[in-house]
């Protein structure tokens, strides 16, 4: 199991974004600003359209900001690297390599010696729970096992910071509910920096330390900009059912429907 990086911070200032030329495009974000500490796990919420993957893109240095700086461990981010490992919706595995095989690439691709890879792939295949499908094929797993063979070849590649957009968004609720459980455990032993992007306040409320609350968007006439960040002062093992988790949703709740509500 990886230890917690000591230099994975994540800073991020004054953070703008326009789509477009300077004259005619949109602003999509404007003055966002975060600090994370190495191994925080940070929610980012907000409704649809304020910004919220527009942030993880930039972040993951597949897109270029506009306005601001940002950078990781203290080198400014200038495009993607492997300090930065990134899960999407869609898992994006390669069809044609066993499980294994997915979670070994990247340690292969780094040319690591072939011991440090077949140790990395049974470390991370058995991480996520999935030795006993170790030879199978993603075609033959479901959507949830997908999922976690991508979230294991993300931290194979031993990244400092995992950046994750909706990774939940297209499983079923009893499956996302277990994902959620494994990866809070993950973090709990890993303590990787992550940042996750949901629309889910609930989702955001049982995973991270800290909530950042996005609003606005071009169809409310402002850029997406962060309302709040909300500390969540829960332990690590969350009973979704208590006062408190459900004290922490309602806050959030009317954080991201606030703004929405009076435009
Ligand atoms: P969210 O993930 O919170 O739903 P996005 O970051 O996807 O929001 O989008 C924020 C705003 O930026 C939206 O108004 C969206 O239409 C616009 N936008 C996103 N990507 C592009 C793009 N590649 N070109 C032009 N506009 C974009
Ligand atoms: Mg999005």
């Amino acid at each position: 199991m990886t230890s917690a990086h000591t230099d994975a911070d994540v800073d991020i200032r004054g953070l703008g974004k326009r789509y477009g030329s300077a004259t005619d495009g949109v602003q999509a974000v404007s003055d966002v600003s975060i600090h994370i500490s190495s191994g925080e796990f940070v929610a980012i919420v907000g409704a649809s359209g304020c910004g919220k993957s527009t942030v993880l893109r930039i972040l993951a240095g597949f897109e270029s900001a506009t306005e601001g700086s940002l950078a990781v461990g203290g080198t400014p981010i200038t495009g993607p690297g492997p300090d930065r490992g990134v899960v999407f919706q869609d898992y994006g595995l390669f069809p044609w390599l066993t499980v294994r095989e997915n979670i070994a690439y990247g340690p292969r691709r780094r040319r690591l010696s072939r011991s440090r890879v077949a140790e990395l792939a049974d470390t991370f295949t058995s991480t996520v729970g999935l030795d006993r499908f170790a030879s199978r094929y993603p075609g033959e797993l479901s959507g949830g096992m997908q999922q976690r063979v991508a979230i294991a070849r993300v931290l194979a590649n031993e990244p400092k910071v995992l950046l994750m957009d909706e990774p939940f968004g297209a499983l079923d609720a009893l499956t996302r509910s277990d994902l959620q459980a494994e990866l809070k455990r993950i973090h709990v032993e890993t303590r990787t920096t992550v940042v996750f992007v949901t629309h889910s306040i609930e989702e955001a409320v049982f995973l991270a330390d800290r909530v950042v609350v996005m609003t606005g968007g071009a169809s409310h006439g402002v850029p997406g900009h962060i309302s709040r960040i909300v500390d969540i002062n829960l332990p690590d093992q969350r009973d979704i059912t208590s006062p408190a988790f459900n004290e922490y949703k309602r806050e959030i709740s009317d954080l991201v429907h606030g703004i929405t509500d009076h435009v």
